[in-house]
């Protein structure tokens, strides 16, 4: 088993977290990713506990503190008065709970800690301008073939390629990638131009009806991170780098909280990104051969919980265990299915039911007990849980 080749496609926070516990465990991995270079994109990612736990194991906790922001304390407000509908204990309450760290990052900080880590093990697993185009398998191996002509061989192939992924649509029945009806508005403001008290608590969210605003530090508090959820059906592009108009963005949240509004108004026009969310049905096969899917590939994760990428760290984790635990492939494929698709796929389906909760007509549905750590997901360790099939 060691000496079996994996091939990995897509270099996003799931692939790269795959790759790294399968070299943990002494696999040889090529990973294919499509962009042209490993660039900076994306804004901030909520890490909860369950998925720390991975990065611990890893090696990573201390290379990863020296840019994530913990915060000391997180609220959700109502969205028209600003009152605090629930107050959560942060700063060490979670590493003393649950034995790993709640933080705050920008994912291309996050990316680049994983690369780095990956290229240490073996510095010519990564290869870019990749874009997977298909692939065949038999009884002796699994062929991806790329849009640049090239092609790779090994003996197993992961699908880490994201909510659109080819991987997918390649080897399961075909299947719909829907609008979901809302849209993600994204922006960094540097800090300094945000006052203290525009900042307490310093993660915060404001719900209201249709719409979600949220607001937490990144990069050791030099910046603030912006994501707004809104039911807004009708504009449908898809990707990290859309632009958006300030206009636009505080004309939707008009009846927002005048510190909301505050918000907005000072964002750096350039740096406010829009994305139309999509969503695909859950998987009920995760394998197919010698051929698995992975993160956002195999569960695209609405971002109602914040748990899209832990759910992908997660993912990664446990699937170089289950190649470790094993003794041949097509049980390493069946423990991983079998590990992680009832959890992952039921994450999905919550995520979902947390819009309704949050962007209620008034309020009517929202239940503090019910956020991520209400429903009892940061009490999974990937490192630790039973694997089984
Ligand atoms: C607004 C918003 C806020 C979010 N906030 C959070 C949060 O706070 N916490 C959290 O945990 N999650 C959050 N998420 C979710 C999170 O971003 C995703 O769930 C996570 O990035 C999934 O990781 P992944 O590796 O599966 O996919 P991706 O990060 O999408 O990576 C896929 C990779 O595959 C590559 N690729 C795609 N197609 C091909 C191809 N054909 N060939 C080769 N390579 C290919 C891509 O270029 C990319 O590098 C949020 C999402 C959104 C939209």
């Amino acid at each position: 088993m060691k000496d079996c080749q994996i091939l990995i496609i897509g270099a996003g926070i799931g692939g790269l977290t795959a790759a790294l516990s399968l070299q943990h465990y002494g696999f040889k991995v090529a990973i294919h990713e499509q962009a042209p270079e490993l660039g900076e994109v994306g804004a901030g990612l909520t890490i909860t506990p369950n998925a720390t736990h991975a990065f611990d194991f890893l090696g990573l906790g201390d290379r990863l503190a020296e840019s994530y922001c913990i915060p000391t304390a997180g609220a959700v407000k109502n969205y028209k008065t600003g009152e605090t509908l629930l107050k959560t204990y942060r700063g060490n309450t979670p590493f003393e709970k649950y034995g790993a760290h709640y933080f705050q990052i920008h994912r291309a900080d996050l990316h680049t800690v994983l690369i780095e880590a990956v290229l240490a093990n073996d510095p010519d697993c990564i290869h870019v301008d990749h874009a997977f185009v298909d692939l065949s398998q038999d009884d002796s191996g699994v062929t991806a073939r790329f849009a640049n002509g090239d092609t790779a061989s090994g003996e197993v192939l992961i699908g880490c390629d994201g909510g659109n992924s080819a991987v997918r649509s390649n080897v399961f029945a075909p299947e719909p990638v829907v609008f979901t009806g809302q849209v993600a508005w994204r922006a960094l403001v540097p800090a300094d131009r945000l006052t203290e008290e525009l900042m307490t608590p310093p993660s915060c969210a404001y719900i209201g009806p249709d719409r979600l605003f949220t607001r937490y530090f990144i990069r050791k508090g030099e910046t603030v991170n912006v994501v707004a959820l809104a039911r807004q059906p009708g504009w449908e592009e898809e990707g990290w780098t859309i632009h958006a108009e300030i206009p636009e963005f505080l004309d939707l949240y008009h009846d927002f909280h005048s510190d909301v509004k505050e918000i907005i108004k000072v964002l750096p026009p350039e740096l406010l990104y829009k994305w139309a969310l999509r969503d695909r049905e859950p998987l009920a096969n995760w394998v197919c051969d010698r051929v698995t899917v992975l993160g956002d590939a195999a569960h695209p994760m609405t971002p109602f919980l914040g748990q899209g990428a832990v759910m992908a760290i997660e993912d990664g984790m446990v699937v170089g265990r289950c190649f470790h635990e094993a003794p041949n492939i097509t049980e390493a494929m069946a423990l991983y299915e079998g590990s992680r698709k009832e959890r992952a796929n039921g994450v999905q389906i919550q995520s979902r039911a947390q819009a309704a909760s949050y962007q209620g007509s008034a309020l009517e549905n929202y239940n503090p007990g019910r956020n991520a750590e209400g429903r009892g997901l940061f009490e999974y360790n990937p490192v630790t849980v039973p694997l089984t099939v």
